[in-house]
């Protein structure tokens, strides 16, 4: 199979922090895969890199072997990306803010118009279709970031820590969609600080802490390797 990320070696130092201090992964295509960590492990600043946002100060990073970097332009339209916190323009109403978007990644008008409808629909949010972000819920909010990461139907779709602050029932909505995405062959990177949710979701699960990969395993065989302590740490 071929790799949807392929990571050797990957540095990134903000002065003297070193947020990832020589990470190498692998995730294969199609496959679920979770990125663990605590706080300031470094799992954002490794989207970061991925999506092109941040700048590595040294490895390599490829997504469906093109360089995050260098070959930027040839898989933008293949990475979908909801990120952690809401850098969302607050003022046009969601479905405006969708088409936008499609836009920007050449899609025609007509397919945005019929693009938006769909994700809106596919994440439970198109009777809000007219109203602003900011007049959503928190839940509302949430799943709009999903339906914005979904518009260029992604390949590989990126979530970082998507059901932080959720209550159990839309947690539980969420997972099931983005399982069914997994399903229909996305690939998906996902961050989180619930070892519940890893163990639900995930096929393989890297740990990342102070920047370095403690381990690769899928989540039971983590448990069996008593790596409980690291996992225990994870919980807060
Ligand atoms: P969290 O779970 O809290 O979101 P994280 O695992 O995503 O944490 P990062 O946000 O990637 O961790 O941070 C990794 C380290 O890099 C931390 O020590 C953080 O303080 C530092 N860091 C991240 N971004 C910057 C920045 N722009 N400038 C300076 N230091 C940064």
């Amino acid at each position: 199979m071929e790799s949807a990320i392929e990571i050797r070696d990957l540095r990134k130092s903000y002065g003297d922090v070193q947020a990832l201090d020589g990470v190498d992964l692998t995730v294969p295509e199609g496959s679920f895969f979770g990125l663990l960590g605590p706080n300031g492990a470094g799992k954002t600043t490794f989207i970061n890199v991925l999506v092109g946002l941040v700048r590595k100060s040294g490895g390599d990073a490829r997504v469906f072997g093109y360089d995050v970097e260098d070959d930027y332009r040839e898989v933008r339209d293949r990475i979908g990306l909801a990120p952690q916190e809401f850098n969302v323009d607050r003022f046009f109403p969601i479905r405006e803010v969708l088409e936008h978007k499609a836009g920007y990644h050449g899609i025609s008008r007509e397919h945005a118009r019929e693009r938006t409808e769909e994700v809106l629909k596919r994440v439970g949010i198109y009777e809000k279709r007219d109203t602003r972000f900011d007049w959503l819920s928190g839940g509302m909010k949430r799943r709009f970031m999903l339906a914005r990461a979904l518009i260029t139907e992604p390949d590989l779709l990126i979530l970082d820590e998507p059901t932080a602050g959720v209550d159990v029932q839309l947690r539980h909505e969420l997972w099931e969609t983005i399982v069914d995405l997994n399903q229909r062959g996305t690939t998906i990177l996902l961050t989180t600080h619930y070892i519940e949710e890893a163990e639900r979701l995930c096929d393989e699960v890297a740990i990342l802490d102070s920047g370095r990969v403690l381990d690769v395993a899928s989540p039971e065989e983590l448990m069996d390797r008593g790596t409980d302590d690291v996992v225990v740490k994870l919980r807060d």
